[in-house]
């Protein structure tokens, strides 16, 4: 028994030196979880789906006793003192977990490389981004170095990285699994998702952390289905909504093919295809733009020096210790967006940007809620690309931010969404299918059919 942990171990190194995709591995913990749960499982005391399965966690979650710095230096040395929710329903359903994952800076990014330390690469090309920001859950994953993992997704950080590597990644409801032990980006938006190579296991994950939290107020108390005993149901009478207005220039043409193709699948087993318009939706890049900046403002503003992670030593006063803290140990984009954020909010801004947004962003919701009067699920692709190259976008931001156009509207109003693989010429291409609010198991049992569909 034991050889075979330290043989799994020492393969993970291996791979895990290539990819880069961990910040810090809990070999003893992980290696008693796994002796406990081989005891349960040979006592016939299996606990739940997931026990015995390997999992990790984007350094946006925290796990007592662990370090966690969300992929920052100004959280360097810093332990976590306590368990995030989801975490303590892994541990007790048994799972394994196998340490903490890369991302980008407060997991402000789409390619996990705005961070101070390292970049994971995608294992379909080293050279490549994994995605972002939980860029070390997907790449983990991919590389099948560990069987699932979670991450934050505040407008595509499960989805996109999942589609870049060619896995599956859910984003589940707002409300839905509990967002207490998570580093706050933009506390509106912020979701904990869930990566695995397949549904069933990402279902399995799901029903294990899903659920009624009274120590998130965000969190909404109703049941939790067994959503992996629901999969491999009929997709025949479904109705799939088609966002006509929504397949923006960018948009590659070998995604574009690929999704065509699942189109006609749709089509050929009698699912009900439906055009629908989104008004607005366009301005969602806008719209998200604003709103996360300015709450991350006022969420990061808890990094001062004096209460987490690093301080800037000096002699000067209070004022100094914030500021010189700060500017020494935030990276560049976490600064932007901060200048960002505090600019939206600036009471000569204020209803001209914020004000704005705020009212967009209801708009967009009551067009997604006429919508899906008319529809079950909607579809697009997750991405408008595939993959780039490690540096390619790294000085563009503004062009690495229109990458994020299929995925934020989710965010914005809450809904579900996953990314499956759908096609792989040389790099990883990924569906989106978005549900109605609190109808995962609808989501997850139409892409567990495009995912079986694929092996035909
Ligand atoms: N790429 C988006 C951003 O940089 C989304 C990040 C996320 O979902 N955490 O804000």
């Amino acid at each position: 028994m034991k050889n075979l942990f330290r043989e799994y171990k020492e393969g993970m190194l291996r791979m895990e030196r290539e990819l880069g995709c961990f910040f810090s591995v809990d070999e003893l913990g992980a290696e008693n979880a796994f002796y406990q749960s081989e005891f349960r499982r040979c006592n016939q005391q299996v606990r739940s789906s997931v026990d015995g399965m390997v999992i990790a966690l984007k350094d946006m979650i925290l796990c007592k006793g662990l370090p966690v710095c969300a992929g920052s230096r100004i959280l360097e040395g810093y332990i976590a003192p306590y368990d995030a929710t989801v975490v303590s329903r892994l541990k007790s359903s048994g799972a394994i977990i196998m340490g903490k994952l890369n991302q980008d800076e407060f997991a402000m990014g789409s390619s996990g490389e705005n961070n101070p330390y390292k970049v994971s690469r995608n294992p379909w090309g080293l050279e490549r981004v994994a995605g972002g920001s939980s860029s070390g859950s997907a790449a983990a994953v991919a590389a099948d170095i560990i069987k699932g993992s979670l991450g934050t997704d505040t407008g595509g950080s499960v989805r996109q990285p999942a589609s870049f590597c060619g896995i599956v990644g859910f984003k589940p409801s707002y409300g839905r699994v509990s967002r207490y032990g998570i580093i706050s980006y933009a506390s509106s938006l912020d979701q904990i998702g869930v990566f695995s190579s397949n549904v069933k296991d990402v279902a399995r994950i799901l029903e294990n952390i899903a659920g009624y939290d009274e120590k998130d107020l965000t969190s909404i108390n109703i049941e939790v289905p067994r959503y992996s005993s629901m999969l491999g149901r009929e997709v025949k009478g479904i109705k799939v909504g088609i966002l006509l207005n929504f397949l923006p220039d960018e948009l590659d043409e070998e995604t574009k093919r690929f999704f065509d193709i699942v189109v006609l699948k749709l089509k050929q087993n009698h699912v009900e295809l439906v055009s629908i318009t989104i008004p607005y939706i366009e301005s969602s890049i806008s719209v998200y733009y604003i709103l996360a900046t300015a709450e991350a403002s006022s969420n990061l503003a808890r990094y001062d020096g004096l209460r987490y992670g690093q301080i800037y030593k000096t002699d000067f006063n209070l004022e100094q210790v914030y500021k010189k803290t700060r500017s020494a140990f935030l990276g560049e984009e976490v600064k932007r967006r901060i200048l960002l954020g505090n600019y939206v909010l600036s009471s000569k801004h204020y209803d001209n940007y914020y004000l704005k947004a705020q009212s967009i962003r209801r708009k967009i919701r009551d067009e997604f809620e006429k919508a899906f009067e008319k529809v079950d699920v909607i579809i697009c692709p997750t991405t408008p690309t595939k993959a780039y190259k490690i540096g390619d976008k790294l000085h563009r931001p503004l062009e690495m931010y229109l990458g994020d156009i299929f995925t934020v509207p989710v965010n914005l109003i809450g809904l579900p969404g996953i990314s499956v693989p759908i096609g792989c010429k040389d790099f990883p291409i990924g569906l989106q299918i978005i549900g109605k609010y609190f109808d995962e198991a609808m989501v997850l049992n139409l892409a567990h059919w495009v995912q079986e569909v694929r092996k035909e």
